[in-house]
């Protein structure tokens, strides 16, 4: 741990030495415009991938970046980000390489937190005929990865809380990314929430 603490000596030494008033600034609050939804990787940390500074981002993070709708944790994470900071942009990240979606994968049990990847094998079945499709086994591995973005986006869309916020003038714009680790690239996956909301507006749909 002794790491740690001198690590943050230096951070908070270089901040002063680079941005006197940064600390002070601080103090006074937050208005983050964006809302991070990633994975609890270590090798996937919001703000750096971003190029964000502190105060600009606010970040939820768990395995394999889930939108889980009895999750109390992320929804009042995006109630208040919504409702009382109000940011205007809102992303999923998932990332290649993630040892939650392999774990899903596969047909090994791992413990309480099967019931939680649980989710992205309901992913699987959602898009079974298309994943079966694919043969070679790290492109089903990126698929998923791909798919499980763009349905927590979906999920996102349902909750009561985008909901009610798109009927605002400004509601915030939702979106689905993944990082490729092994080039540091974030990708657009242009996930489009309108069209799988307005088909299954009879069963979503809130007024
Ligand atoms: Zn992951």
């Amino acid at each position: 741990m002794q790491r740690i603490f001198e690590g943050n000596r230096n951070w908070v030494e270089k901040k002063r030495e680079d941005d006197p008033e940064f600390f002070e600034r601080s103090a006074k609050g937050q208005a983050p415009k964006y809302l991070f939804i990633g994975c609890s990787d270590s090798r996937v940390p919001a703000s750096q991938i971003s190029g964000t500074a502190p105060g600009e981002m606010f970040v939820h993070r768990n395995i394999a970046n889930m939108v889980v709708h009895t999750d109390a944790n992320l929804l009042s994470v995006l109630q208040y980000a919504v409702e009382v900071l109000k940011v205007k942009h809102i992303m999923v990240v998932g990332h290649y390489g993630c040892g939650g979606v392999a774990a899903a994968m596969s047909d090994k049990q791992f413990g309480l937190i099967d019931n939680w990847l649980t989710n992205i094998k309901d992913v699987i079945r959602l898009h079974e005929d298309e994943f079966n499709f694919i043969t070679d086994e790290e492109q089903r591995f990126r698929r998923l990865v791909e798919l499980n973005v763009i349905e927590q986006v979906i999920n996102l869309s349902k909750t009561s809380i985008i909901q009610n916020a798109l009927k605002e003038e400004e509601p915030p714009q939702l979106y689905g990314l993944v990082y490729d680790i092994r080039e540091g690239i974030l990708r657009d996956l242009n996930v489009q929430t309108t069209n799988v909301m307005k088909r299954y507006e009879h069963i979503y749909g809130m007024q």
